[in-house]
């Protein structure tokens, strides 16, 4: 296909919007995917949505598109993942676009997510077509919303489009629209080749399959590439499109998505906005915006039972080949013995992991509260990066310490703008800016430190604004703060799983807290077990769990055998998730008690 006849485009749209509704109307309208094949998938979908709660992403699709004006058209569809966590793979799907469909649910309105990645598709320079989804609904209001978006985004809605991919309605002018308004991909196909990989996944057959967009040049099966950053070459074994499954083709040109198998080993190797190009025919420069993720937020992960360490790490290497972002190395702890301190672009990338370990590995595995990584200067003058709050130099061996912060925005409702504000204030957080939307609708600017951030401040949001606000946040870099490491200390020693670094204002408060919520969750032993809380060899907060009166059993002998019955199985239960910290037994929920104190 020629350039001309090319439109590649993602859709923006916030969770539940009606992105994966709108794709299936397009793959359907245009003929690319049957009905019942479609239902099928879409079942399948849901459920593993549903039982994630993340978006599926669909990668890629090749449409083909009979316009009003009689030509043939070829449309890509390339998906974008919908969680901050993965904004650099956003970034990447976007530049692979000349176009977005802007979706917001008409009954609804313009959230925080969405507001995010519309900055980054006009940072790209995409043209937006702004989409009013479900107008079947009674609620719809899309003059309100039209308004909203002129508002926040200031992008002219004056040919918006009012659709319903429910019902189908509109589908045929948003397709137009794509046709008219979106650029076609320009014309280098005499260039060197540079093809952009925006997405990738590890096939155990025929290794890494990598997803692309060739923006200058051809590429041909059997060709010799290289990729520009990695510096790796391979010979295409596989070279296709997704109509939307994989369909093998021999060539690809500018302006063409596609995927391709070269006997890659593990998707590090071929990296999300890394370049491909030819081996023997090499581009001078590599296509711009290329950046490692670098991990934000680590934690220990460490197994229940200490002969599961082998299995663990067979695990965490079988994930990595799947996941270039995911980061870990061996960790060796006092209390909790050998496991992997584990480094994830952010908190959902962290529950992803875990549970993929927990049900696909079928580990038990203890796993301490997350943490984010501190800069600090050392008396020698050394710079140094702190993901261990354990490892935290002492007080008199640091100059300074500094940690990442965040700006969040967050869009709610007015009546909840005085209890988020609150939240904001509590974490340490500094006030940016309050502007008013379309009905009572207000956006709320705060600079907050990470570490306030990926506890659960997103769950805290939710539960304060009954699930009507949403929230973005990116990274703005290191301030300097005092900060302390808090030490907690069970039956008279210091746990090192559950060492945190606190600001020196908040460090009696969550020192108290934490005793008390460890005195509530950790159970009673033979003997009594003192909890303190200290810093440096301060103690700022002293409990104790009183001991186990001996009868609990015993009281059931003779009696009621089926309460005793269930008195065994709960204590069975309790023990699976448990943790020998010297003579006691400290529960999973125990080290991540910082998350639950209010
Ligand atoms: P996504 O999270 O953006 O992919 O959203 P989905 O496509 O999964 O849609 C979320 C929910 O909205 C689903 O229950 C859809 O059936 C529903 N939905 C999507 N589009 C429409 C629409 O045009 N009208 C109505 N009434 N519901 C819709
Ligand atoms: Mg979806």
């Amino acid at each position: 296909v020629s350039a001309e006849r090319i439109r590649n485009f993602s859709i923006i749209a916030h969770i539940d919007h009606g992105k994966s509704t709108l794709a299936d109307r397009l793959l359907l309208t245009t003929g690319t995917v049957a009905e019942r094949v479609m239902k099928q998938q879409f079942l399948d979908n849901m459920e593993l949505e549903r039982e994630r709660g993340i978006t599926i992403k669909l990668q890629a699709a090749r449409m083909n598109y009979q316009a009003k004006d009689g030509e043939a058209y070829v449309l890509n569809l390339i998906d974008t993942p919908g969680h901050v966590d993965f904004s650099y793979e956003v970034s990447r799907s976007l530049a692979a676009c000349e176009g977005a469909l802007l979706v917001v649910d008409a009954s609804q309105g313009v959230e925080a997510q969405t507001l995010a990645n519309v900055y980054l598709a006009l940072e790209h320079d995409l043209e937006i077509i702004p989409v009013l989804n479900k107008i079947d609904l009674p609620g719809a209001e899309p003059e309100r919303v039209i308004e909203e978006i002129e508002q926040i985004i200031g992008l002219d809605c004056s040919n918006a489009i009012l659709a319903s991919a429910k019902e189908g309605i509109g589908i045929d002018e948003i397709l137009e629209a794509i046709v008219q308004r979106v650029p076609p991909p320009s014309n280098t196909i005499d260039d060197p080749l540079r093809a952009l990989i925006f997405d990738s996944y590890y096939d155990s057959y025929r290794g890494v399959i990598v997803y692309f967009r060739v923006m200058d040049g051809t590429v041909k099966k059997g060709d010799r590439v290289r990729l520009m950053a990695s510096k790796k070459e391979y010979e295409i074994d596989e070279l296709g499109v997704l109509s939307p499954n994989q369909k093998q083709v021999e060539e690809l040109h500018a302006g063409e998505v596609g995927y391709l198998a070269a006997a890659i080993k593990a998707v590090a190797d071929a990296r999300v906005g890394d370049t491909i190009t030819l081996a023997a025919k090499p581009a001078a420069q590599a296509l711009p915006g290329y950046t490692e993720a670098k991990p934000m937020v680590f934690c220990g992960m460490f197994p229940t039972d200490s002969d599961e360490f082998e299995n663990l790490r067979d695990a965490l290497e079988k994930l990595r080949l799947n996941d270039a972002a995911l980061q870990y190395e061996p960790e060796t702890s006092s209390a909790m013995g050998f496991g992997f301190r584990c480094g994830f672009l952010g908190l959902l990338h962290m529950e992803i992991v875990q549970e993929r370990l927990e049900r696909e590995y079928d580990l038990d595995l203890v796993i301490t509260a997350p943490s984010v990584v501190y800069k600090v200067v050392t008396n020698n003058g050394e710079e140094i990066y702190v993901d261990n709050p354990s490892k935290l130099p002492a007080p008199n061996e640091r100059e300074s310490i500094a940690e990442p912060y965040a700006q969040v925005e967050m869009i709610t409702p007015e009546s909840f703008v005085g209890t988020l504000m609150e939240l904001c204030q509590n974490r340490r957080g500094i006030f940016k800016d309050m502007k008013y939307l379309t009905q009572g609708r207000t956006t709320l600017t705060y600079e907050l430190p990470l570490a306030e951030v990926v506890t659960d401040f997103f769950d805290q949001m939710k539960s304060r604004s009954r699930g009507y606000a949403s929230m973005e946040y990116h990274l703005i870099g290191y301030r300097e703060n005092p900060l302390v490491r808090l030490d907690l200390m069970i039956n008279g020693d210091p746990v090192d799983s559950l060492a945190m670094i606190v600001h020196r204002d908040k460090a009696y408060g969550v020192g108290r807290a934490m005793a008390e919520k460890l005195k509530e969750l950790i159970p009673r032993h033979q003997f009594k077990v003192p909890i303190q809380a200290a810093i440096g060899s301060k103690v700022i907060a002293s409990e104790h769990i009183p001991a186990l009166r001996k009868d609990v059993l015993a009281k059931c002998y003779g009696g009621d055998i089926s309460r005793k019955k269930k008195l065994l199985q709960k204590q069975a239960k309790g023990k699976k998730r448990m943790k020998a910290v010297g003579t006691v037994d400290v529960p999973q929920e125990a080290f991540m008690a910082v998350l639950k104190l209010d």
